[in-house]
């Protein structure tokens, strides 16, 4: 068979397994890709940008938590203004027409709920908000944006344009740019803010993990999109549904954790594959 109707033939038999009850769905960063922001991995499953931060190294070092919101404060901007991707829009499509249920994202970039879907697990937190470490107050992002820029009035001017966007937010810009970057702590206590998003090293809260399980054990089988699954956070979903025996699909270029156990693997672009699927299954948009 050629690649096309090999992907064809995996299109039609996820839109079988689909009719055959609701699936819970696990969204990953090659789905955000298309709205422009970058994904952590390759299709090989390798690092492509800088190593993230680490939730202690951010806690305990006052330069990691300057260098983190210099970046963030450049890269922001960008984040905000994302739009969903036609991938995004199909499976909010997918999700009012009862083919999926519960929606479970690694991302944090809340493009899930910009396209109208508001059944979203965010296991890794949104972007969209900032925490206080000590008295755990929550602000919104863009509030801390506006406090980001009045600490730092010639900082924007000089830098804004020169970093690439990360995944979290976060720019890429060089050590020296940031070395007089001030950032605002807690109105309320003075504490360490923190973008409310679960870092590399630190974990899912349990309530949220127990979340997104009740919802796999509930669905008839789970779908993975854009994700490699390389993480055990996302891949635990994939473990526990083929465990119960349910059927796990994954629509995603390259490898991922879950090939030995997938029942049907798509690698195409997720934008495509997901507008297929959509047109297997006669819905429309
Ligand atoms: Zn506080």
């Amino acid at each position: 068979m050629t690649e096309h109707a090999t992907a064809s033939h995996d299109i039609e038999r996820l839109a079988v397994l689909l009719s055959g009850g609701p699936f819970a769905v696990l969204t990953g960063a090659g789905l955000s890709t298309a709205s422009g922001i970058p994904a952590y991995r390759d299709r090989h499953g390798q690092w492509q940008h800088r190593k993230p931060i680490q939730h202690q190294d951010f806690l305990k070092s006052e330069t990691v938590r300057r260098r983190y919101w210099a970046r963030s404060f450049v890269g922001w901007p960008r984040v905000a203004q994302a739009q969903p991707s036609d991938g995004h829009a199909a499976l909010t499509h997918l999700w009012r027409a009862a083919a999926l249920g519960a929606l479970i994202t690694q991302n944090v970039d809340g493009l899930h709920q910009k396209a109208g879907c508001d059944d979203v697990i965010e296991l890794h937190g949104g972007i969209d908000q900032v925490r206080c470490m000590a008295c755990q107050q929550v602000y919104a992002r863009a509030l801390v944006q506006q406090w980001l820029a009045q600490c730092n009035p010639d900082f924007a001017s000089d830098t804004v344009g020169a970093a690439g966007p990360a995944p979290d937010g976060d720019a890429q810009l060089e050590d020296a740019s940031y070395a007089g970057f001030r950032i605002p702590a807690c109105p309320a206590c003075e504490g360490i803010l923190k973008p409310d998003v679960v870092f590399f090293g630190d974990n899912v809260p349990r309530e949220r993990v127990a979340g997104a399980m009740q919802a796999v054990e509930q669905a008839h089988g789970l779908l993975v999109v854009g994700s490699s699954l390389t993480v055990y956070s996302g891949y635990r979903f994939a473990e526990q549904a083929h465990r119960l025996g349910k059927p796990v699909v994954a629509i995603n270029q390259g490898v991922t954790r879950a090939d030995p156990i997938l029942r049907a693997k798509i690698e195409l672009d997720c934008n495509h594959a997901l507008a297929r699927l959509c047109q297997a299954l006669s819905i429309q948009p």
